[in-house]
């Protein structure tokens, strides 16, 4: 087993696939996926596909990311209704 990109030979699948984990370059070069959650890697597309529908944690995850924009956005609403209202305040005020 050797790493094409960097000419490294590994002796276990272990190493090899802790050097992909740790050089995303030469494991997208191979065509490697990697889940971003628990840093397991996929030969294949539908490999991490099944694997997302089958690890709760990692699902979770994603869709907790995926909704991220929706979370920020919420939460910046929030921020800028609270400004405005600090900056009403201050007009009356005057
Ligand atoms: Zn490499
Ligand atoms: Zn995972």
């Amino acid at each position: 087993m050797n790493c094409t990109e960097c000419n490294v030979e590994f002796m276990d699948n272990a190493s090899f696939v802790n050097h992909f984990t740790k050089n995303r370059k030469c494991m997208e070069a191979k065509g490697y996926l990697m889940c971003e959650f628990c840093e397991k890697i996929f030969k294949e597309k539908s490999h991490l596909e099944a694997h997302m529908k089958s690890s709760k944690a990692c699902l979770k995850l994603a869709r907790y990311i995926a909704n991220m924009p929706t979370i920020i956005n919420s939460i910046r609403k929030e921020i800028e209704e609270e400004y405005e209202r600090q900056v009403k305040e201050l007009l009356t005020k005057k």
